[in-house]
């Protein structure tokens, strides 16, 4: 079947920027005056207004999630003979990172109804060499973070949150960023609150965290050219600093617009025979992807992009089943719920930009291919 024109992209970021342009233009503007490439004031006032959006005392700022994620691991003291526990269905930096500690990644099952860490799993999976717990808030859906900071706290374990899809997710009313050790967000372009280029952070409202996460971005050195810790080029740039400055200030209502078009969609598809995404009673979801799921999911994928719709697949294999971590040790059965998940799951396109009749158009596209799949079957 041949492929139509695109009527609807999985995302466009071209029609945020038209939305925001003269706030970004003057931004850059102003780096470009003060020369401030690398840090500077730009990134300073944006670590402030991030650290009071996200409701922790502190905010450094990096040049990624991974990055964020690198660093908060250091800060916590894991290294080498340590254990992590982690989630095998999230993008490959959250056991990438634990990785470059040269700690062990110990991963745990997930919840299907909120594709996160399942708490229930953790207890059996501590040893004497664990050192932290990592969930994932995936597809901005807050992990169910009550119980991962009670065995945490029970345990003495450090919790750090891979929020890198969550800016603005919110648990039992508390935003993420204000209840694990410390979190990680990522700015890549293409995340809620995207730079336009690199960029990540780690929130903490821990002082020690902070102090020593701010060192180690900036080669380790407590003052210029003496260096206390082996540290890392891990700055972001002053550019990045200023558009995130701008951004931030459209977040919420960005968030809220996904949200409703979330309920759009859910309204949409409610008899299409697809399972959609739930969000628990605790839960803010920040609707980083609209993600369902569907036995035939290629043939979904396939029958959509043939009627011009491009969707995604958030991951179609779990990181134990990546080529490049197969010596972790895991075999395909191990995890059953992360490795049914990434058999089933599509994500359509969501963007607070994505007109009404766009999603009408894509709703009336999945259920139509959905309907004959289900023929098929
Ligand atoms: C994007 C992402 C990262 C990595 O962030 P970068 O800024 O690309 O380094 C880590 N974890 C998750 C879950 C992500 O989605």
């Amino acid at each position: 079947m041949p492929n139509s024109p695109i009527r609807v992209p999985y995302l466009d970021l071209k029609a945020q920027y038209k939305s925001i342009k003269p706030e970004i233009d003057a931004a850059i503007a102003r780096v470009l005056d003060s020369c401030q490439f690398v840090l500077g004031a730009e990134v300073s006032s944006f670590e402030q207004e991030f650290a009071a959006y996200a409701g922790a005392a502190d905010c450094i700022a990096l040049n990624s999630g991974t990055s964020a994620l690198h660093l908060a691991l250091l800060a916590a003291g894991v290294g080498p003979g340590d254990e992590v526990i982690t989630v095998p269905f999230t993008f490959v930096a959250s056991v990438a990172a634990v990785l470059y500690t040269g700690a062990r990644p110990i991963l745990i099952d997930i919840d299907p109804r909120t594709f996160t860490m399942e708490p229930g799993a953790i207890e059996a999976a501590i040893t004497l060499r664990t050192k932290a717990i990592l969930p994932v808030h995936l597809y901005g859906h807050p992990a169910d973070m009550d119980p991962i900071m009670e065995v945490a706290r029970r345990h003495g374990l450090v919790v750090i949150e891979d929020a890198a899809q969550a800016h603005g997710a919110k648990y039992k009313g508390h935003p993420v960023g204000n209840i694990a050790d410390m979190t990680c967000f990522s700015f890549y372009p293409t995340k809620n609150l995207g730079a336009y280029g690199e960029g990540g952070a780690v929130t903490t409202s821990n002082a020690e965290y902070a102090k020593k996460v701010r060192s180690l971005r900036d080669w380790g050195q407590d003052r210029k050219y003496h260096h206390v810790l082996r540290g890392y080029n891990y700055r972001m740039e002053g550019f990045q600093g200023a558009i995130l400055g701008v951004k931030l200030r459209h977040l919420e209502a960005w968030t809220e617009t996904r949200r409703a078009i979330v309920s759009r969609y859910n309204e949409l598809l409610a008899d299409c025979g697809v399972e959609r995404p739930g969000e628990m009673p605790w839960a803010r979801h920040a609707y980083h992807v609209y993600t369902l799921r569907t036995q035939d999911r290629d043939g979904l994928q396939a029958a959509l992009l043939a009627d011009g719709i491009q969707t995604s697949v958030h991951y179609a294999l779990p990181v134990h089943l990546q080529p490049a971590y197969a010596d972790l040790g895991y075999r395909r059965g191990d995890l059953p719920k992360a490795e049914a998940a990434a058999q089933q799951v599509l994500s359509l396109p969501l963007y607070p930009e994505l007109s009404p009749s766009a999603i009408a158009e894509v709703a009336d596209a999945v259920c139509k291919a959905a309907s004959r799949n289900v023929q098929i079957v």
